[in-house]
Order: C-alpha cells, then sequence, then structure tokens
C-alpha cells in the first residue's frame, strides 16, 4: 500500500479495513468482539502507527473504562490474527493493508508526518531467509522497518528554502519546521 494521498476518503480506508477484519476473523472462526473491533477502528483512525496509550485515550474521551490490560488484550488479538502490526521502532500499531495474506510486517516510516505504508515484497522475504540460511538461521518472525520520508513531506522539505528567515520568520508555520529537523537527521544531524 502506498502513501495515503493528502484528502483522500479515509472512510473508505476503514470501512473497507472493518469488513476485510469481519471477513478475516470469519474465515479464522474467530471472534471479533465489540472492543476489538472499536480498537481495529480506532488503530485506522489515521495512517500512523498508533501507541497502546493514545488508544486508551481515545476509549477514555468515549466513556469506555477501557482497563490497560484490556487494551493490550485487543491488541494481542489483532496482532494474532493479522489484522494490525506493531512497529518496534515506534511501539506502536498500524492496521495491515491485507490481511488473510500471509505475509511478514515491512514498513516505510515517514519520519516527518508519522505516516506508514506496509510493502509487501516477496523479494524482500526471500533476500532475507537467504541470506540467513547462508548464516545456518532459520527465521520465525521478521519485521522490515526502514525510517524516511513520505512523498509529500519530501516535497514540502525541497520547498522550503532553508533561508534564515524560513527558519525563524514569525510568520513561519509549524509543518515546515520539523520537516527541516528531518532532512538534517537523514543527511546526519548537522
Ligand atoms: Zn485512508
Ligand atoms: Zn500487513
Ligand atoms: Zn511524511
Amino acid at each position: 500500500m502506498a502513501f495515503p494521498i493528502p484528502l483522500h476518503d479515509h472512510g473508505a480506508c476503514v470501512r473497507g479495513a472493518l469488513d476485510a477484519a469481519e471477513a478475516e476473523c470469519r474465515r479464522r472462526g474467530a471472534r471479533l468482539t465489540d472492543i476489538r473491533r472499536r480498537v481495529l477502528e480506532l488503530v485506522w483512525e489515521s495512517h500512523q502507527p498508533v501507541g497502546a496509550y493514545a488508544l486508551l485515550d481515545s476509549l477514555g474521551r468515549e466513556g469506555r473504562s477501557a482497563a490497560p490490560p484490556t487494551v493490550y488484550r485487543a491488541l494481542d488479538f489483532l496482532v494474532a490474527n493479522g489484522l494490525v502490526h506493531r512497529i518496534s521502532l515506534l511501539n506502536a500499531f498500524i492496521g495491515c493493508s491485507r490481511p488473510g495474506h500471509a505475509h511478514a510486517g515491512q514498513f516505510l516510516l515517514c519520519a516527518e508526518c508519522g505516516s506508514a505504508a506496509e510493502l509487501a515484497d516477496d523479494a524482500i522475504d526471500a533476500a532475507i531467509a537467504q541470506s540467513a540460511a547462508r548464516l545456518g538461521f532459520t527465521v520465525s518472525r521478521q519485521t522490515v522497518e526502514v525510517e524516511g520520508l513520505c512523498p509529500g513531506c519530501l516535497r514540502r522539505t525541497s520547498e522550503a528554502k532553508p533561508s534564515a528567515a524560513a527558519l525563524s520568520g514569525p510568520e513561519h508555520r509549524g509543518g515546515a519546521k520539523p520537516a527541516e529537523a528531518g532532512a538534517r537527521r537523514l543527511r546526519g544531524g548537522a
């Protein structure tokens, strides 16, 4: 799945994800209970990985008194059934874009806006398996997490001229500064 286009019909993403989750749970004979479904919906609220505590906050605002273990159990279920991936780098969770298809998690993570895009490239899996096998190693679980800039942030970064005014001007808008910081981080932190 590519990086999301700004202002796309995200409702369609959420509906598609929930429908796919219902179908996958039916296929597996697993039960998508109310709380599991709601947690999945909250994970899908954006294309940015979300932490367990943010999910707890959201549930709390809805007046659902979800205890942390309840949310963790729901997340465990969603991960175990391939509906959600855990991003170790961010200690956060993201909805799977193709549940029901066996695949290892491969993610491009934007260091600026926090968006994630899921790759499902068999060639990457094969390359890892082959390299591991050469070392006599068998892969049991793998997640590939790659940090960088998404197309939108890359565009914003290259448009923002690194003049002193752009960096310190009072009218400077919130979006540009972190983009600069990200670019510096990528260049090795000047
Ligand atoms: Zn979307
Ligand atoms: Zn996936
Ligand atoms: Zn981005």
